[in-house]
Order: C-alpha cells, then structure tokens, then sequence
C-alpha cells in the first residue's frame, strides 16, 4: 500500500523547478494517456500517479507541505481516499499544454474522447479539529459531526420534480459537449467544447424538485470517523476524499479538509517534537539530591536529582516526546531544572539561612565542569 516519492514518479529531483516539473509530467501524460494505451491496464494507474505528483509538486504549498511531512501532509493519502479522479486529471490539462493547442482537443473537454458527460462536483467541506497534547502524541480516531450538503431524497439528487422532468439534453443529444470542426494550416481539425445549454453533463431539467429547488442537494448532518495520525501540528491541514459536500446527479463529493489546532497543555510545553517541562526544586533538594515525579504525556516518570544540581540544568527523557509524521522517529521530553529560591521566611527559617550564609560551601565557586547557559542551549539543539 505504500505510495511512491512523488519527486521518484515525475522522475525529478528534489530542487526542480517549475518548468522541470510541469515538462516532466507533460512527457509521462501523453506516454500514458488511457486512450493511446488502451491494451494496456497498468497505464491508467501510472497515468493517476503522475498526475497526482504533479498536483502536488506543482503547488508550492502543497510541495512544501508534502516535503515536510511526505504523503501525510497531503490530500490525497488521508484517510484512504481514491486519489485524483480522471475529472481533476482531465480539468489540469488546459494549464499543461496551453489552450488552442492540439493536446487540448485531443486531451481536453473533459472525458469527451472517450465519450462522457461532464460528471458534477461536490464542493470541499473544511473543519477545524481541536486535539489535546496526549491525542497529537498516540494519534486518534475523532467522530465528528459535520453539517454538510448531502443528497435530496425527494428527487434522488436528480433535481428533477418527476422522471417526465429529467431527460436528456437535446442541444447535446446527451454527450455533454458540442462539436465544430475548423480549418487549420495542418487541415481539419475537430474540437470539442462544453455543451452551453447543460453546462456539459447532458441533462436539462424542466420542473424543479421542490425540496431542494433543483439543486439535488439539502443541508444534512452526517458523523465522520476521521484517523488522525500521530504527530501532526498546528495549521496543518488534512483531506479526506469524497467526505465533503455531495454531488447532485451521481457525480463525486468533494473533499472533507481537516484544519488541525493544538490544544495547550496544563504543564507541558511542545516544542516541534520535543515536550518541554519546567521543574521547580528547592535548594536543598538541589544540594541533597532527591527523586520527584514529573508528568509526560504518557503518565508520569520518577526522576533523579543528583546531589549538588545547578539551577538551569536539562534533563532529557529519550523518546518520550512527539513522534514525526510517517516516521519512526520521535522526540524527547526535557526538563528544564529551576532552583526555587524562597520568596518569603519565617523568623525560624530566617535564622537557619542565616547560620548558613557565611557557610565555606555555600559562596558560589562555579568551576570548568559547570555549564554556560549558552552550552546548554547548543546541547539541547543539538
Ligand atoms: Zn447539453
Ligand atoms: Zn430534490
């Protein structure tokens, strides 16, 4: 089930360009055009493939998006969607090879060389998802309800108010599209374009359904399972095909784009992978040494303060931070130790402190094995 490098499938390298991209897919996409390979059943497949690359490399926000997180940050792998239909394949063509080029007619007006209508097009459907530092941490299954616009039972998304109402298109005769044929310095040449009296799907609607004036679709509610996979981060955005608004007359949904937010933790602090945790001893304890829990977000640890610990030290607990989207690489949590210096004393306290304050041991002597802050700062980047 694992997808290629989208870079490995256009056969690029990671710095291309724009343009190497867009010729790179332009060379696979007439290779692999379904209609020029049709005893071929792998072509199809590597055709999808290369268009699903190029709608991503070719965006540079998607682009950067997929080389940061890979296949999860992008649309088309969330939640074992279908990928691109040969509709939105079809629909980037104009932009590939130019309009009034000979590809167009030839690739162009939507499935027409292969004899279809126009198929209708749900819209995308965005929700924000609220998830907590331990949910981000294991990744989580959500059931979410959304309002969305979902199929008229009425009129079975025809918008027809009867079967009499729905037939098909008499400018078209059905297809979809319209034909003309110019001359040009290479000779005839065909071209198809939408059919303007059903924008193309071949249909024409006399009496509109009532319920949903025509439209094929009502407002609905509808519970969404949605994965989550472990890792993700504020901003960052999921899809999940064909879980957005329905299509009226069987055409295909749109996507459901999942908008993630971060919410903060009473204690911990996220750092890209890493969680950060902020510990407070006292003095004694920092002289004496002493075991304290701490919380991470898969319960709590007991930890080790060594006798005669400065303030400002990081302690780090290995793996128990954040795991890297599609990886199996995570973070750790540290734990910054602050030394909690009394803001108020009794008379007695007072007195001990005072007994102790001319104390040999107790005149700082920072020496070579102490820290800077600034070494400490590197070591945790490092
Ligand atoms: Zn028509
Ligand atoms: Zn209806």
């Amino acid at each position: 089930m694992s997808k290629r490098d989208y870079y490995d499938v256009l056969g690029v390298s990671r710095q291309a360009d724009a343009a190497e991209i867009k010729s790179a897919y332009r060379k696979l996409a007439i290779k692999y055009h379904p209609d020029k390979n049709p005893d071929d059943p792998t072509a199809e497949e590597k055709f999808k493939e290369a268009a699903e690359a190029y709608e991503v490399l070719s965006d540079p926000e998607k682009r950067a998006r997929y080389d940061q997180f890979g296949h999860a940050g992008t649309s088309s792998n969330f939640g074992g969607g279908a990928g691109m239909n040969m509709e939105d394949i079809f629909s980037q063509f104009g932009d590939i090879f130019g309009s009034g080029s000979p590809f167009e007619s030839f690739f162009g007006g939507g499935r027409s060389s292969r004899g279809g209508r126009r198929v209708p097009k749900g819209t995308n459907l965005r929700i924000k998802v609220k998830l907590t530092l331990e949910e981000i941490a294991k990744g989580v299954e959500k059931k979410i309800k959304v309002n969305k616009q979902v199929v008229c039972r009425t009129c079975n998304g025809t918008g027809a108010k009867d079967k009499s109402s729905y037939h098909t298109c008499r400018t078209c005769g059905g297809s979809g599209s319209v034909r003309r044929v110019t001359n040009t310095i290479l000779g005839q040449m065909q071209t198809t374009s939408t059919c303007p009296t059903c924008n193309g799907e071949g249909i024409e609607i006399s009496a509109k359904c009532t319920t949903c004036r025509g439209e094929g679709l009502v407002r609905g509610e509808e519970t969404i399972s949605i994965n989550i996979p472990a890792g993700v981060s504020e901003g960052m955005q999921l899809s999940m095909s064909g879980k957005g608004n329905a299509a009226p007359r069987d055409g295909v949904p749109g996507d459901l784009i999942i908008l993630i937010e971060e919410i903060p933790h009473a204690t911990l602090k996220r750092d890209g992978n890493n969680v950060i945790y902020d510990l407070y001893v006292n003095f004694v304890d920092a002289a004496l040494g002493t075991s304290v829990e701490v919380p991470t977000i898969d319960g709590k640890a007991k930890i080790k303060i060594e006798p005669g610990t400065q303030g400002g030290k990081i302690l780090r607990l290995k793996g128990k931070g954040i795991p890297e989207v599609n990886s199996y690489h995570k973070g750790d949590q540290l734990i910054y130790v602050n030394i909690w210096t009394p803001k108020a004393l009794s008379p007695e306290e007072r007195e001990l402190l005072e007994k102790l304050r001319n104390s040999p041991n107790f005149k700082p002597q920072p020496g070579k094995s102490e820290k800077s802050f600034f070494d400490r700062i590197k070591e945790y980047f490092e």
